[in-house]
């Protein structure tokens, strides 16, 4: 018999860790809830187009999509990021503007998995559409720096940078496309294929035989239009004037083929692992004409689940929550009044478990012990010719006898202690 296991790059996500990952999204939503944005929920798969427009030289289109025809022969991509989507819906609905929202789910990229590294991961984030302001550049940043502060870590960086308006990435690309084929032998193989396709992907490379050349290369800041570099300016002044602390960053250009004038990445000098950034994004304002729609100025970020909890675990911040029942029931009579205890105290809300197959009081006992519940309720036969339930309150062992009348009323104040 074949037995099955996940996946390489996927995981089955159990207790106590499913609980804290829900948490972490709960703590999101709050977060951004608060500020006005509202969830949106894309489909997990669209139209493979719907991602190319994310452009050629982005590796996560180029080598790492999930993308397959179906049964219908339409040629489809399970969504390696949500702003394509977003952006898409954007065209699909047209929302009246500014259109702020918050997404929430798995996304996949055909990746080398490792450490904080999967073929299947989990992201939060956020985009608005139809708003230029720097302020709005700076409300998105703080948000995210907001909810990092809010899970607990502390060590975290925020690198910003500005990609400038359309004709100085030209000029700045062009810039680099001269500096790097001068000296294109020193050059890993992979950089000089990305140079053909897009320079400014250059500097992301991470490779050690890039970084010399990479280090000395021309500054975007130099190619910055007036406008784009008042731009700038005010999102600096705004994240001073929040107490956001950042540091400018001139090799942050981020995957995206559309980013313009901001970007942005936080990393985790927690995590030792290859990967530590935690999370980026930036202004994205030709994406949504590049989906059919009108001219549409963007911005967003998206924080990888999985790896924040590393950065967690890291830092010791963001335990799983306690999702122990408050009570458990202990029945040595065949389990019936089990039942009806259980089902009384579901429907009066108070959290409850029980032991099954008819086991020992013994066993029935270490079942409860184990649950975490708080309370323990024995029924046994003397219990049930009395009409009494016997509380049993699992740290003082100071148990007694309660009419099953009064039962939800004593559970509740025992609770309160
Ligand atoms: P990106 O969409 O590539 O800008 O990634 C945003 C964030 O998602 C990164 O900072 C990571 O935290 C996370 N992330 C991206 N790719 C992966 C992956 N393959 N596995 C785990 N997390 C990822």
């Amino acid at each position: 018999m074949t037995v099955f296991s996940t996946s390489p790059g996927t995981r089955d996500i159990l207790a106590p860790d499913a609980a804290r990952w829900r948490q972490f999204q709960e703590v999101f939503a709050s977060v951004v809830q608060d500020a006005g944005y509202q969830l949106i929920i894309p489909p997990m798969f669209e139209d493979l187009g719907v991602f190319l427009r994310l452009g050629e030289a982005t590796e996560v289109v180029t080598k790492e999509m999930y993308d397959f025809e179906d049964k219908g022969g339409r040629r489809v991509a399970l969504r390696p990021e949500q702003t394509a989507s977003v952006c898409r819906a954007f065209v699909e609905h047209r929302p009246t503007t500014p259109w702020k929202v918050w997404y929430s789910g798995p996304n996949f990229r055909y990746e080398k998995p490792q450490q904080g590294r999967y073929r299947q991961f989990d992201q939060v984030g956020i985009e608005v559409l139809g708003v230029d302001d720097p302020l709005l550049d700076a409300e998105v940043i703080a948000l995210a720096a907001t909810f990092f502060s809010r899970l607990g870590l502390k060590d975290v960086q925020l690198a910003v940078n500005s990609l400038g308006d359309d004709g100085d990435r030209e000029k700045y690309s062009a810039a680099l496309h001269e500096y790097f084929s001068a000296n294109l032998f020193q050059l890993s193989e992979e950089s000089q294929i990305t140079l053909q396709k897009n320079p400014l992907r250059v500097l992301d490379s991470k490779r050690r035989e890039d970084q010399v050349l990479i280090n000395a290369a021309p500054k975007i800041r130099h190619y910055l239009s007036a406008d784009a570099a008042n731009h700038f300016d005010s999102v600096l002044r705004a994240l001073d004037a929040l107490g956001v602390k950042y540091a400018i960053d001139d090799r942050l250009v981020r995957g995206l083929d559309y980013y313009r004038r901001t970007t942005f990445e936080f990393v985790s000098t927690a995590l030792k692992a290859a990967h530590t950034a935690i999370g980026g994004g930036g202004r994205y304002d030709g994406l949504v004409e590049h989906l059919g729609g009108p001219s549409t100025p963007g911005i967003g970020f998206a924080l990888g689940l999985d790896r924040t909890l590393l950065a967690c675990d890291a830092e010791n911040v963001f335990s799983a929550p306690n999702t122990n029942v408050s009570v458990f029931v202990v029945d040595t009579t065949g389990g019936l009044h089990a039942a009806e205890v259980c089902n009384l105290l579901r429907n009066n809300a108070i959290s409850v478990d029980r032991a099954f197959d008819n086991r020992s009081m013994k066993a029935q006992m270490k079942a409860a012990d184990r649950s975490g519940a708080m309370i323990a309720l024995i029924i046994g036969t003397d219990e049930v010719a009395a009409g009494h339930i016997i509380v049993r309150p699992m740290n003082s062992g100071q148990q007694y006898a309660i009419a099953q009348d009064q039962l939800v009323a004593a559970i509740r104040s025992e609770l309160q202690k």
